[in-house]
């Protein structure tokens, strides 16, 4: 894997330094070019903004889940300034390694701690020193609450009074917030809207983490505007909305090839699904909108374009993902931009579920966490998080998604996107158990 790495760094280090110019002199070796054409200079960060009252100059695009090092190494290298962890997601002891000898002010780290069984003061502490341990830094800039999926919950005083002590220590700098809707089974009427209003309301977080992008700007852009009025930092997770539709399409080929015996309300499904993924290939064509990596550009220019977003958390996989998405920043929406978005939002708006929805889960005889489950889909196929997703998913208390296959769909109905989530929820259960 090392070796995987090291090459494709090169890879990046080459094309970010020769860029394009390099391939030209190779292909026409008579070209004249200035000294500046031949030695371009290699990729950078274009935009810092202030990351609301903090004051911290945050780079446009920042490092969300990262797992190679020599990717993070290499965004570091461009740049880019903000890190965003957590405690489970296990990258701590690699970002450390990452780190070490760097100019630790000028990077702004944040992880974050999920409200579990001990919501002691002293509890907290303990896992915030574990946290600065691993990373191997005397401090993080940020502590955030990770994911509470209620009001109730983020204002757990044995948190707060572990960040007020940990200040004081100069183990953290800022008290932040992430929130992906909660969890139906436990609070249905808990939005992601609600939950982040209220933190604003409660006075103590200083950034949020939150899902926003152009098929899902309702709940977010109100957010937004009040942390603006307010001085809250903006972090950006869940911005390209737009692989699902690909996967999706893969898998109702898989499955007809294969003609398996399955339950009729299934196959129902399926067809439900299938009338919108043609109707989705339609305006792909005349739209002209067959390259992902095309809509995914102006998603993040899209998200970028707005003023209240003061960074956005970028989760590449690849050298060839980052160098792609790098050179997006200090960008806005183009006129063509709009129009793909648009198109793509009208032709393929259904196939995806929004994050931090959860409008149909009451419909649910069964109490499946529908909107949970397609998080943990999402960290599984878009993020490459397979076995962090196959435990969240397995350790879902009660029922899980096999119910969905012989069941007629009440959540569908209830759906204002009109997302065909019943087979998809099958297939989110296929992928994370492995059954066929
Ligand atoms: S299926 Fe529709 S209502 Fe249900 S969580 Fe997804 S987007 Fe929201
Ligand atoms: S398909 Fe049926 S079982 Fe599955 S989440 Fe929807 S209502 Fe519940």
């Amino acid at each position: 894997m090392d070796r995987k790495i090291n090459k494709s760094r090169r890879k990046f280090l080459k094309n970010s330094a020769l860029g394009m110019f390099g391939a030209g002199l190779v292909k026409y070796p008579n070209l004249k070019l200035s000294s500046e054409e031949k030695n371009p200079p290699p990729i950078q960060i274009k935009d810092y903004r202030s990351l609301g009252r903090t004051g911290f100059k945050v780079s446009d695009l920042a490092c969300g889940f990262i797992r190679e090092p020599g990717i993070l190494e290499a965004m570091l290298d461009a740049g880019v300034n903000y890190i965003d962890t957590a405690e489970s997601y296990g990258t701590h002891k690699m970002i450390g390694k990452v780190i070490k000898g760097r100019d630790r002010e000028s990077l702004f780290i944040t992880t974050k701690m999920e409200v579990k069984k001990d919501v002691s003061k002293e509890g907290f502490v303990k896992r915030a020193y574990k946290c600065l341990e691993e990373l191997q830094v005397d401090y993080v800039d940020c502590m955030m609450m990770h994911m509470p999926e209620t009001v109730q919950t983020l204002k757990t005083e044995g948190f707060h009074k572990a960040m007020s002590q940990l200040k004081s220590e100069g183990r953290i700098r800022f008290v932040g917030l992430s929130n992906h809707g909660s969890f139906w089974y436990k609070a249905p009427e808990q939005s992601m809207e609600k939950v982040l209003l209220a933190a604003v309301e409660d006075g103590r977080f200083d950034i949020f983490l939150m899902a926003y992008n152009f098929l899902q700007m309702d709940q977010a852009e109100k957010v937004l505007e009040v942390c603006r009025k307010k001085g809250i930092g903006t972090v950006l997770m869940k911005t390209t909305p737009v692989k699902n539709y690909y996967g999706l399409k893969q898998r109702l080929e898989e499955m007809k090839k294969k003609g398996k015996d399955i339950d009729e309300l299934y196959i129902k499904g399926l067809e439900r699904f299938e009338k919108r993924a043609e109707r989705a290939e339609r305006f792909i064509e005349k739209y002209n909108l067959q390259n992902p990596d095309e809509i995914k550009d102006a998603a993040i220019r899209f998200v970028l374009s707005n003023p209240k977003v003061n960074t956005v958390c970028c989760s590449v996989k690849n050298f060839d993902q980052m160098e792609r998405t790098l050179s997006l920043s200090g960008t806005t929406l183009s006129g063509m931009d709009k129009k793909k978005l648009a198109a793509y939002r009208k032709g393929c708006g259904e196939l995806y579920c929004r994050h931090a929805c959860g409008v149909c889960e009451p419909q649910c005889p069964h109490h499946v966490p529908v909107n949970t489950i397609m998080r943990y889909q999402h960290y599984f196929e878009a993020q490459g998080r397979e076995k962090y997703a196959m435990l969240k998913y397995n350790s879902i208390p009660g029922a899980k998604a096999d119910v969905c296959g012989t069941c007629p769909g009440y959540c569908e109905t209830a759906c204002p996107y009109n997302v065909p989530i019943q087979p998809m929820l099958m297939r989110a259960h296929h992928q994370m158990t492995f059954s066929s």
